[in-house]
């Protein structure tokens, strides 16, 4: 079955918390064995606000995927999905644009980036994040943003983002929205996750949502096991998003994993939850990583008629 991930903070682990390669939970090998085909790597702008550097991190970062020793596709996806292990490129925090459009076509010419999380949890160029308030919309270089990535395909990420931002997003944006890692508000009251009028929202427009794996997203509490993922699972289904939704590791971003799924190599235990919980095998596939995949082919197909 093919897997897919919608977000990792491996790259930003292994060049700036100086984890080493075996110690990763989306190392090569664990994604491996946990049968993983395609892993979304985020190039995340730094949890140090204005005194970090956002850019000049990310750039490290492309330079540091080499030691993954992973294939990644920097162009156009192959018509079908792939077997065996690949990885692409995401941006986490739009500050790594410095305000600039330029940089969205430079990340775009060397790594093709797949979606941008227009915040972290820091305020930027673009907008405010769900950290800070939920009333402040877009400013007007996040809207020019949008558009501009619109034609070229690539995704607005609404994880971290605040409340106004994502329906300003979801006003400008003529792509659907991608949320990353991020679960139901309802489950668990945390400011990163989706309440249900943006849930319906995402769904609406075929969107997707990546299922974090972070025990507080998952429970508010710092335990969390698989069971407490199929609860956001079922949630997001039960408003009827069987087909947007995904996985969001969030892996070596996370302190804690979940029980039973600890690193990468555990992800096929998810196809077992699922068919034993009643899940058909065509949504389990989607689950697993065809909607996800079929999103990537969407704003790929959309970038070559805006060409
Ligand atoms: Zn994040």
């Amino acid at each position: 079955m093919f897997i897919a991930d919608s977000h990792c903070d491996t790259l930003y682990a292994l060049e700036f918390e100086k984890v080493r390669v075996n110690d990763l939970m989306s190392s090569k090998e664990k994604l491996l064995k946990g049968g993983v085909n395609l892993q979304t790597f985020a190039l995340f702008a730094g949890s140090r606000d204005f005194k970090d550097t956002p850019y000049e991190n990310a750039v490290r970062m492309i330079e540091c995927a080499k030691k993954l020793d992973i294939e990644f596709f920097t162009g156009d996806l192959p018509d079908a999905p792939p077997s065996g292990l690949h990885g692409i490129f995401s941006i986490e925090g739009g500050q790594v644009l410095e305000g600039k459009i330029e940089r969205l076509l430079e990340f775009d010419e060397t790594c093709r980036i797949r979606m941008i999380s227009l915040t972290w949890n820091y305020e930027n160029e673009i907008g405010t994040p769900a950290q800070i308030d939920k009333t402040t919309g877009l400013k007007p270089f996040g809207k020019t943003l949008l558009q501009e990535m619109d034609k070229r395909g690539i995704y607005a990420d609404v994880s971290h983002l605040n409340e106004a931002g994502f329906w300003d997003a979801y006003e400008t944006a003529s792509l659907p929205l991608i949320a990353s890692h991020s679960n139901a508000y309802d489950l668990a009251d945390s400011y990163r996750n989706l309440t249900k009028a943006q849930i319906e929202a995402i769904i609406k427009k075929n969107g997707y949502i990546g299922v974090n794996f972070y025990p507080y997203f998952l429970t508010r509490r710092a335990d969390a096991d698989l069971n407490d993922i199929l609860r956001h699972i079922d949630y997001i289904a039960s408003l009827g998003g069987i087909h947007v939704l995904g996985l969001g590791s969030d892996f070596d971003g996370i302190e804690v994993p979940p029980k039973g799924l600890e690193d990468a190599s555990k992800m096929g235990n998810l196809i077992g939850l699922l068919l034993s919980n009643g899940y058909k095998e065509d949504d389990v596939k989607g689950i697993m990583g065809m909607n996800l995949w079929r999103i990537l082919k969407d704003g790929e197909r959309i970038r070559k008629q805006n060409a």
